[in-house]
C-alpha cells in the first residue's frame, strides 16, 4: 500500500533514515486510513506514537493486523479498565529501571525508545518517556547486579536495546559479562520484526562478543515475516546467537488458531524458536486487545500434535500485581483412578496411561527431596 521513500540521499545508516522520517503526528498519517486526527492528539499526547515507514510499508488495509499493532484508538482513552503498572514492576524495583521478581534474574532497562510504539505495549506508561532509562539508572543497574551475586540471567529490555547505538550497547554489554556470576544475558527487542535495517553486520559484529547471548524477539503477525525479517534473523543466528519469539494473543491481530499455526511455523523457518505466547496483560489503555482466556488454550491445544512441537510456545499468563508468570495447559487429563490417568490425545481420543504407583520407589524419591 505504500512504498518507502528513497533514501539514498541520508547521511548515514538506513535504519537511522527510518527511524527520523517515522510518524508522530495524527495528521501526518494517510488520508486513506480516515482517523479522528483531533480526537487522537489527546491519545498520543498521552501515549505516543511512532509509526517508522518500514512497519508502515507492512499495512495493507485500514484496521488490519498490523494497523491495529501501531496505529492509535479512541479506545485507549475511552476505555478505564486495566492498571498502569499491571506487573507492580515498579514495586519490585529495587533501583529505578530494574527489576528483580525472581531469585535467579533480572529485567533490567536500557532504552526508552522503540521502532514502533505498540498499540498493546504493557509498559506504554513509559516508553517514549526520556526519563524511564538515564545515565545515572544504567550505572546504578550495573552496580545493583554487581552486588547481587544470586543473579545469574540479566534480561536487557526497555524500550528496545538495540536502539542504542553500537558503542553504548557494547559498554553495557561489556559492563555485564565482566560481573562473574552472570552466566547468560539475554536481550529483549521488536528490532528484527519493527527494524529490521537496524541489524547491520556491525550490530551482528558487537552481539557476538558477548555469548552466551540471547535474543527474545517478538513478532505477532505472520505478515510481519518479510524477506527483511528473515535477513536480520539470519544474521543474528549467523552470528552465533539463539533466537525466540515472545509472541502476544491479541484480539483482531492474530486471536486465531490458523493464524497463530502459520506465525509460529514461519517463525521456525526464519530460525526463531517460538518461546511464550502470552495472553495480553491488564494494562490500562490496551483493553480493546484483550482476549478470552479460553481462546488461547483452544489455540494451543489446535495446535499440539498436529504440528511440529518446536512450533509450540508456551501460553502462559503474567500474574496481576507482580505474581510471575505462569504457564497454562489445555486439559489432556479427563479423570484419574488409584493405578491410572485417563488421556485425551491431540485427536481428542481418550487412552490410558498407568500410574506406575511403586512404593518403595515412592519412599526413595521423597527421601530425595528431603536431602534437596
Ligand atoms: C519475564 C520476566 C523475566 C524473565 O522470565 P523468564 O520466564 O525467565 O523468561 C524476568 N524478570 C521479570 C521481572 C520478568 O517480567
Ligand atoms: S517494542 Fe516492546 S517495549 Fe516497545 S512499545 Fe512495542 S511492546 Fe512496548
Amino acid at each position: 500500500m505504500f512504498v518507502l521513500k528513497n533514501m539514498g540521499h541520508q547521511k548515514g545508516p538506513l535504519w537511522k533514515g527510518l527511524i527520523s522520517q517515522s510518524i508522530t503526528r495524527p495528521q501526518d498519517l494517510p488520508e486513506s486510513f480516515e482517523i479522528d486526527a483531533p480526537g487522537l492528539e489527546d491519545v498520543v499526547s498521552r501515549y505516543p506514537m511512532r509509526i517508522n515507514p518500514y512497519y508502515l510499508s507492512l499495512i495493507k488495509a485500514r484496521g488490519d493486523a498490523i494497523y491495529r499493532q501501531c496505529i492509535p484508538e479512541l479506545d485507549e482513552l475511552v476505555d478505564q479498565r486495566g492498571v498502569e503498572d499491571p506487573l507492580n514492576e515498579d514495586g519490585h524495583s529495587p533501583v529505578p529501571g530494574l527489576t528483580h521478581r525472581y531469585p535467579d534474574r533480572v529485567l533490567f532497562l536500557v532504552s526508552s525508545r522503540c521502532p514502533v510504539y505498540c498499540r498493546f505495549c504493557n509498559r506504554k506508561r513509559k516508553v517514549g518517556n526520556a526519563s524511564m532509562v538515564t545515565e545515572e539508572s544504567i550505572r546504578e543497574g550495573i552496580l545493583y547486579i554487581r552486588s547481587q551475586k544470586e543473579i545469574r540471567d540479566v534480561l536487557l529490555s526497555g524500550g528496545d536495546p538495540l536502539l542504542l547505538e553500537n558503542k553504548e550497547l557494547f559498554h553495557i554489554l561489556t559492563e555485564v559479562r565482566s560481573l562473574p556470576h552472570v552466566e547468560i544475558i539475554r536481550i529483549g527487542t521488536r528490532v528484527p520484526c519493527t527494524l529490521p535495517q537496524r541489524v547491520t553486520p556491525q550490530l551482528a559484529g558487537v552481539l557476538r562478543k558477548f555469548h552466551p547471548l540471547y535474543i527474545l524477539t517478538h513478532f505477532n503477525h505472520p505478515d510481519e515475516i518479510t524477506p527483511d525479517a528473515a535477513l536480520a534473523c539470519g544474521r543474528l543466528a549467523n552470528a552465533g546467537i539463539p533466537l525466540g519469539s515472545q509472541t502476544v494473543l491479541l484480539k483482531g491481530v492474530n486471536d486465531d488458531p490458523l493464524i497463530i499455526k502459520k506465525l509460529m511455523q514461519k517463525l521456525l523457518s526464519i530460525r526463531v524458536r517460538p518461546y511464550y505466547l502470552f495472553q495480553p496483560d491488564l494494562a490500562k489503555a490496551t483493553a480493546h486487545f484483550w482476549t478470552p482466556l479460553r481462546k488461547g488454550l483452544q489455540i494451543m491445544a489446535g495446535m499440539q500434535g498436529h504440528t511440529s512441537g518446536l512450533c509450540m510456545p508456551h501460553f502462559a499468563i503474567d500474574l496481576p500485581g507482580g505474581g510471575g508468570k505462569v504457564p497454562l495447559l489445555p486439559e489432556y487429563v479427563k479423570d484419574a483412578d488409584g493405578d491410572s490417568l485417563l488421556i485425551r490425545n491431540y485427536l481428542g481420543r481418550e487412552h490410558r496411561y498407568p500410574l506406575y504407583s511403586e512404593p518403595e520407589l515412592n519412599e526413595s524419591w521423597h527421601k530425595k527431596g528431603e536431602e534437596l
